[in-house]
């Protein structure tokens, strides 16, 4: 797979408009439930959208091209990557995943807050290229608890589930590179706390 800068076009570095949306970038281990946080927001909230990326994962029962991901061929991503197409892009338990800058530009052209789910390498190359972006991190109520709910969600084979909890303790370690840090045990609470960051309260 071939490295790239990401090349956004929405003024990296610039001081915030106040007239154009934000971006807000949630990490966290798989199976910490941001997913859950993220349809809950999108629900009560109509200004917020979610950036809709792309993967080389195969699609999971019920999950729709162009809605859940956009499910890419390796070649196609790889060819993607090469065109700059990519805000960021990451390779994460064997597969790739990258959020599409003309995705990004024109939600947040339109005012719209944008809201990108992405794991810890692309959440990092967020800050450099976009560094007013609000990074949150979703943390588990603990390890024991991240793993019951990666078993329940029942997707993933053993093998899947392994590489995810190991991936999750290199995941946690840096949940204070991020300007804020949500635990996900109680949902209300959870989306309470997001809330008022994307708020700014
Ligand atoms: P899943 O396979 O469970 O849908 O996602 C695996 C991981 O990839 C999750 O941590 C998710 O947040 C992350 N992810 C999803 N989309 C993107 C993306 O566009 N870029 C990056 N860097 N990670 C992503």
């Amino acid at each position: 797979m071939p490295t790239v800068t990401p090349a956004p076009s929405i003024s990296p570095n610039a001081e915030p408009n106040p007239q154009a949306g934000q971006l807000i970038v949630f990490t966290g281990p798989s199976g910490v439930g941001k997913g859950t946080l993220v349809k809950e927001l999108l629900k009560r909230n109509s200004e917020l959208c979610l950036s809709v990326s792309a993967t080389t994962r195969s699609p999971r029962p019920g999950e729709v091209h162009g809605q859940h991901y956009w499910f890419l061929e390796r070649a196609e991503f790889a060819a993607q990557v090469e065109q700059g197409k990519f805000l960021e892009w990451a390779e994460y338990a064997g597969n790739c995943y990258g959020t599409l800058s003309t995705t990004v530009d024109e939600q947040v052209a339109q005012g719209r807050t944008v809201i990108l789910e992405i794991e810890l390498v692309g959440a990092r190359a967020i800050k450099a290229v976009l560094p007013h972006a609000k990074r949150i991190f979703i943390l588990p109520p603990s390890l024991a608890e991240l793993e019951r709910r990666l078993r329940d969600r029942a997707t993933d084979n053993e093998e899947a589930i392994t590489k995810r909890l190991d991936h999750a303790q290199i995941e946690i370690a840096a949940a204070s590179e991020f300007d804020f840090q949500i635990v996900n045990d109680d949902l209300e609470t959870a989306l309470a706390e997001i809330e008022a960051v994307i708020t700014g309260n």
